[in-house]
């Protein structure tokens, strides 16, 4: 037990300001589009659903935004988080790697929507914002958004992905238990939740259908409620940078600095918070890998088309310019819910194709199995959702065995797994299914995409 295992910063360190890419892409992103227009969308567009300060954030070109005291002291309560060394399981899989990982799952709510979350409820409650919708895959967002809108007093309904609502319910009372409502999508709430419920009453729902109701329940509230997103959008995933300028500064004190960066990448915002700050080093000059793991049943940016789609399945949000799978496209229920998303980050999809960042795809099968390997040589029981991100780190790892390389090798493990037991016993019943990729489903969802901004 001699070797360092922990690299631990002190409240000091908790960054003072979030990192803001768009100050430095080599080329800007590509706007996002009013759907009826075919223009540009502006603040006014916006403002139904978001607080000002979100949306300047979402637009801004400023390189750091300080982040909010209020924020910042709710941070404190598990921020910095801890960066470990990975000696269990490079001892588990006989690599000469170095193995690093990010550990969002200290959060109150286990995994690192929490950072996005105190601030989105700070910036909707400094603007008089009484209550505010949203939706949630798994449940992680949903859990994140109702402890920081009972952090700040704000009230709160969730729309919550049917399969999950029945295969998570602990979640669900999760959320309840920090005093916001929950309902299962789609519901008889709304329009397109009753729209979608009439073509087919057996569906089990997915993240673009629940993105549809929050957005309406909102937008059909005249004024008393806005809308709060859990990933994709540009502020979102510029929140989620404490976890990568946190990264560098413990990197500093392990005197290493990683050959390869990886997270998984639902909508996107754990990879980026972690990979976005390595971006930044890379365009100064440095030279690390850096790797999106995505699902082999909702594969955005391996198989997805970059092209201008909704963010929801009932065509009610802006357009945005992403890999996407269409917005019709309904995902296999595989466990790791909250990467069920047809998209992708813009962000995220403006580095992967001005190739910047890298992408893989796997099965939930394997994924499990690194999920395992690691439960056992760690000791931290990860989600569905970041066992992608383990099962590629291994998968490198198992590279550097091979060719006797020693590659330092750094993920970020973005939630604990202790609301997904059913998941786990699913997979030691042998029952999870490794759906192949919908060749057929994609395409017909891609043809239903948007004629604008094509
Ligand atoms: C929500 C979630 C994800 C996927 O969302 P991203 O925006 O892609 O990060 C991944 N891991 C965990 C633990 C989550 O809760």
């Amino acid at each position: 037990m001699s070797k360092t295992t922990k690299f631990l910063l002190g409240e000091e360190d908790i960054p003072k300001a979030w990192y803001n890419i768009q100050a430095d892409l080599p080329q800007p992103l590509p706007p996002v589009l009013h759907p009826g227009t075919g223009q540009p969308v502006g603040p006014d567009d916006l403002a139904p659903l978001f607080p000002m300060a979100l949306i300047g954030q979402e637009v801004s070109q400023e390189r750091w935004i300080e982040i909010p005291e209020p924020v910042r002291d709710a941070y404190r309560q598990w921020r910095p988080s801890p960066l470990y060394r990975a000696h269990g399981l490079e001892k588990a899989l006989d690599t000469p790697a170095h193995i690093y990982y990010k550990y969002e799952g200290t959060s109150p709510v286990g995994s690192h929507k929490l950072n996005t979350a105190l601030a989105q409820a700070f910036y909707n409650k400094s603007e008089g914002v009484k209550a505010l919708t949203t939706e949630t895959g798994a449940g992680q967002w949903g859990s994140a958004l109702s402890l920081a809108c009972a952090h700040f007093g704000v009230d709160l309904e969730v729309y919550m992905v049917k399969v999950s609502y029945e295969q998570k319910p602990y979640r669900r009372s999760v959320i309840q238990s920090y005093g916001a409502k929950v309902y299962p999508s789609p519901s008889e709430r709304t329009q397109s939740g009753k729209a979608i419920l009439a073509k087919d009453p057996n569906t089990t729902g997915s993240l673009g259908i629940a993105i549809s109701e929050a957005v309406e329940a909102a937008a059909t509230s005249g004024g008393a409620k806005k809308y709060g997103l859990g990933s994709v959008l540009n502020h979102v995933l510029l929140h989620q940078t404490v976890i990568g300028e946190e990264s560098l500064k413990q990197f500093e004190l392990a005197g290493e600095y990683p050959d390869v960066v990886i997270g998984c990448a639902g909508g996107g915002s754990n990879f980026a918070g972690l990979a976005l700050p390595f971006v930044r080093e890379n365009l100064a000059g440095k030279s690390t890998r850096i790797v999106a793991v995505e699902p082999m049943a909702s594969p955005s940016l391996t198989k997805g088309k970059y092209v201008y789609d909704f963010g929801d399945a009932a065509m009610t949000t802006p357009l945005m310019k992403m890999y996407t799978l269409g917005h019709s496209f309904l995902p296999a229920p595989i466990h790791a819910g909250g990467l069920r998303y047809h998209g992708m980050a813009p962000i995220v999809c403006h580095l992967y194709d001005l190739k910047l960042i890298e992408a893989v795809a796997y099965h939930q099968n394997p994924v499990f199995e690194a999920a395992i390997t690691f439960a056992r040589s760690e000791g931290i029981i990860p989600a569905p959702e970041s066992s992608h991100a383990i099962r590629a780190a291994v998968d490198e790892a198992l590279k550097c065995k091979a060719s006797g390389e020693s590659k330092v090798i750094a993920f970020n493990l973005s939630g604990h797994g202790h609301f997904d037991m059913g998941a786990y016993d699913a997979y030691f019943a042998g029952e999870l299914t490794d759906y192949e990729y919908p060749v057929e489903q994609v395409e017909k969802a891609l043809s239903e995409l948007p004629p604008v901004g094509q």
